[in-house]
């Protein structure tokens, strides 16, 4: 295995990515985006020049939202965010990142019940696409226990959602369960 001084992206002095945008990619399932993901988004839009947040498809697991949904809600929460972009993400997320140019890969760290997964995910983008590293940010802790799933199962027993998506995302929720 290559050793730090085979690895290009460890070199001194070299600034990854070159002089051009640092672009990140805030990656998730996003079903439904809450104020958690805002809170990271909103941390990581400041710490780079471009945030693409990718909004994964996975065709396999079923989902409240369409991906096509999870999009136009992420769009609209991030309108007005000039270095925010919202994209569908389709396939390998360590072939995207390539394609896109992005430095980093952004996810969320709410409780050491995260880390595992999310430290198996992380080595194995490194190892699949050794040019991006993935970034941990902390939320607000008023956030820490928030979870999709979580939202899912108040809004379906008819709780108030307003301190844990907002508004755009709590009015959609109502109407898709007013729907089924
Ligand atoms: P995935 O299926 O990829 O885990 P999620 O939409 O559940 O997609 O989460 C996307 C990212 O956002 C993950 O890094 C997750 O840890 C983070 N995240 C989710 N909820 C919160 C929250 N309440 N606070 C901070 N980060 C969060």
């Amino acid at each position: 295995m290559a050793g730090i001084e085979d690895n290009p992206v460890l070199r001194p002095g070299e600034r990854q990515g070159g002089v051009g945008l640092r672009l990140a990619i805030y990656p998730g399932t996003f079903d439904p985006p809450t104020r958690g993901h805002l809170d990271i988004l909103l941390r990581a839009g400041k710490l780079f020049d471009k945030l693409i947040v990718a909004v994964a498809e996975n065709p396999l697991k079923s989902s409240f939202f369409s991906a096509k949904e999870r999009l136009n809600l992420l769009k609209g929460l991030t309108e007005g965010m000039d270095n925010v972009d919202v994209e569908i993400l389709k396939g390998l997320l360590a072939n995207y990142a390539q394609r896109k140019g992005a430095i980093a890969i952004v996810r969320g760290l709410r409780a050491i019940s995260d880390f595992e997964y999310e430290f198996q995910m992380a080595l194995t983008n490194r190892r699949l696409n050794p040019q991006v590293e993935t970034v941990f940010l902390m939320p607000s802790e008023n956030y820490t226990f928030l979870s999709s799933t979580l939202v899912k199962n108040i809004a379906e027993l008819g709780g108030e959602l307003s301190a844990f998506v907002p508004p755009l995302v709590a009015e959609s929720i109502k109407r898709k369960l007013r729907r089924k």
